[in-house]
């Protein structure tokens, strides 16, 4: 029997060897390479600064909190997406609504961000932070979004979880040219992995300085941001509330050596997608579309279960490859739609388009290791399946 799953990490002898390099040096945690790490990413992406953590969740708390998140504040996602994107805003105090999908890209549609903005000024009440996610590895059109934002002085953070080695009008991802701030994660389902692990980027000195305070409980060592004058030689300073957000050497190291194979690991993913695309065409679906000013970083490869064209219902076709040794997944329950998040008032057929897209997608196995045998494995059983 088949265990072919939706996701997995690629890990190589190098990668373990530069984690055992660590294990056997002076710093295991706050040591050297988590800002070789952090430059090393900064470079390919050709953004100025970025600051490693140990989630993406915790990425977008601080990039929150250092955009001036509070109480009473608000902040608008997509409801496609893991519930991390909204879950920030809350941990803030502040509030979360959401802009409906676009029926093609799944991404936070521009069309519907402006006439939610519309409203918005009429209400007198625009959001601080909008946050779209690049869902798939796909990137959101940001210099419509940026544009709007710009215009309203609101705060644009990437949610790029998806994304690293994806790029956008030719440039990479994370190059925060249409945002404030950009987030990834490195959780061994996304395209690279330190285990656990995440990041922010910005090209905004001021960030940058709050992100560092926000990973490490609010302190300091250096003089110049220090209120009153040093102690002595073990003085240090809290100035503001932060938190233990900090990611080891030991990820870090794995992070650099995974970073090495970023290209040849969306290489392959593109190559696994194409052939997808190519070998799924007559089939009752319907394929992820790709927008020309984008290259995705195919994190995810999504279809769609066409119900027009097909008896066959999106839990059928689901059961019967799961029964087939197929871990296939569905990404995401969209996040209105939770218990949680209907205490705040929302509720099914809020968000329609993300809605009626949930009822029919299924994510196929997509990564790096997927080898050729076990991609025409999935294609043939999907073929048995719906025809
Ligand atoms: C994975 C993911 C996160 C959270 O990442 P962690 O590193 O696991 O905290 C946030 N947003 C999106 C869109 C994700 O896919």
């Amino acid at each position: 029997m088949k265990n072919i799953p939706y996701a997995r990490q690629a890990l190589s002898d190098d990668d373990i060897q530069a984690v055992m390099e660590i294990l056997r040096s002076d710093f295991l945690t706050q040591g050297p390479v988590i800002e070789r790490f952090e430059k090393a990413v900064a470079a390919y992406c050709g953004a100025q600064y970025a600051v490693a953590v140990n989630s993406a969740t915790s990425a977008l708390h601080i990039a929150c909190l250092a955009a001036g998140l509070r109480p009473g504040g608000l902040l608008w996602t997509s409801p496609n997406t893991f519930v991390a994107s909204a879950n920030c805003a809350l941990y803030c105090g502040a509030d979360v609504d959401f802009v409906d999908i676009d029926d093609r890209t799944y991404n936070m549609s521009p069309e519907k961000l402006a006439d939610k903005l519309k409203q918005a000024i009429r209400r007198g009440k625009l959001p601080d932070i909008i946050i779209p996610v690049h869902f798939a590895g796909q990137s959101c059109h940001m210099e419509e979004i940026a544009a709007m934002a710009k215009k309203h002085g609101i705060t644009v953070i990437e949610d790029a979880s998806h994304a690293i080695g994806g790029r956008y009008k030719n440039n990479p991802i994370g190059s925060c040219d249409y945002a404030d701030m950009t987030v990834f994660s490195f959780h061994p389902v996304k395209i690279i992995t330190t285990g656990e692990g995440g990041m922010v980027l910005t090209n905004r000195e001021e960030l940058y300085r709050k992100l560092l305070l926000l990973r490490s409980h609010g302190i300091t060592r250096d003089p110049v941001q220090m209120k009153g004058a040093p102690h002595g030689g073990w003085y240090y300073e809290q100035t503001t509330l932060g938190y233990n957000y900090r990611i080891t050497d030991i990820q870090a190291a794995l992070g650099l050596s995974q970073l090495t194979k970023l290209d040849r690991f969306i290489a392959r993913r593109t190559e696994i997608a194409l052939k997808y695309n190519l070998e799924l065409a007559e089939l009752p679906l319907i394929l992820p579309w790709q927008h020309p000013d984008c290259q995705s970083a195919w994190h995810l490869y999504v279809v769609r279960v066409n119900a027009k064209k097909t008896r066959k219902s999106r839990i059928e076709v689901f059961d019967a490859l799961r029964a087939s040794g197929i871990g296939v997944n569905v990404h995401y329950i969209p996040v209105h739609t939770q218990p949680y998040y209907r205490q705040y008032g929302f509720k099914w057929g809020d968000f329609p388009e993300s809605e009626s897209y949930y009822r029919e997608a299924i994510s196929l196995p997509m990564y790096y290791l997927l080898d050729t045998e076990d991609q025409k494995y999935v294609i043939d059983t999907l073929r048995r399946v719906l025809m």
